[in-house]
C-alpha cells in the first residue's frame, strides 16, 4: 500500500541538509585570533563561547528557524510521501511550502486514504509549519546564497483545480446523507 522510501525527498531535490553554507561576507572581518562581535540571532552559551545562529539550509541567510513541509501523492492502493526539511529562513519556507503544497493539491486525492485522510492531514500540518516559519523576522540582506522565489500563492496557481473534484464529492456524499436523513 504504501511506497518503499516513505520518507523520499528526491521529488524535491535540494541541497544536502548538512552541507556547508558559505558565510556572510563579513565588511569588517576581525583579526585572525579573534572571534569579533556576535551575529544576528546568536545565543550565548557562556561568557566567552556562543552558538552560530541557524542559517537557512537554502540560501545561508539570517534567520532562519528548523521546519519540516510535506508532501504527498496517492493514486489507487499507491502512496507516496515526501518531506523537505530546513532550516529556512521565512523567504525560502513559503517557497517550499507553496511548492510541496501546490503538489500535494493536484497529486494527493486519489486513492481513498489520501483522500479523507492523508492529504487534509497534509494540508493543516503544511499550513501550521509555514505559521511558525512567518513568525520569522524578513531574512537580513546580503544570504551569500540565491533565496528561493516564493511564487504564485497555493490558490492562486492552476494545480489548485484539481481540489475542486474532491470538494464536489464531498457535497455529493454529504447531499446523500441528508436526502438519506430527510426522507
Ligand atoms: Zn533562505
Amino acid at each position: 500500500m504504501t511506497s518503499p522510501h516513505p520518507q523520499d525527498s528526491s521529488a524535491f531535490p535540494l541541497p544536502h541538509p548538512m552541507a556547508p553554507q558559505p558565510a556572510y561576507p563579513h565588511p569588517t572581518a576581525p583579526p585572525a585570533g579573534s572571534f569579533g562581535p556576535p551575529l544576528p540571532g546568536a545565543v550565548p552559551l557562556s561568557p566567552t563561547l556562543v552558538a552560530p545562529p541557524l542559517t537557512c539550509r537554502l540560501c545561508g541567510a539570517l534567520p532562519a528557524a528548523f521546519a519540516t513541509f510535506r508532501a504527498h501523492q496517492g493514486v489507487l492502493m499507491w502512496m507516496r510521501f515526501s518531506r523537505v526539511d530546513g532550516p529556512f529562513c521565512r523567504t525560502c519556507g513559503l517557497a517550499i511550502y507553496r511548492e510541496v503544497t501546490s503538489s500535494t493539491m493536484w497529486q494527493g486525492w486519489w486513492s481513498p486514504l489520501s483522500l479523507v485522510l492523508f492529504t487534509p492531514g497534509t494540508l493543516i500540518i503544511n499550513r501550521f509549519t509555514l505559521a511558525h516559519i512567518n513568525k520569522l523576522p524578513a531574512p537580513i540582506p546580503g544570504q551569500p546564497g540565491r533565496q528561493l522565489l516564493p511564487g504564485a500563492p497555493v490558490l492562486r496557481r492552476v494545480s489548485s483545480l484539481a481540489a475542486v473534484l474532491p470538494l464536489l464529492w464531498a457535497i455529493w456524499v454529504a447531499s446523500h446523507i441528508l436526502s438519506d436523513l430527510t426522507s
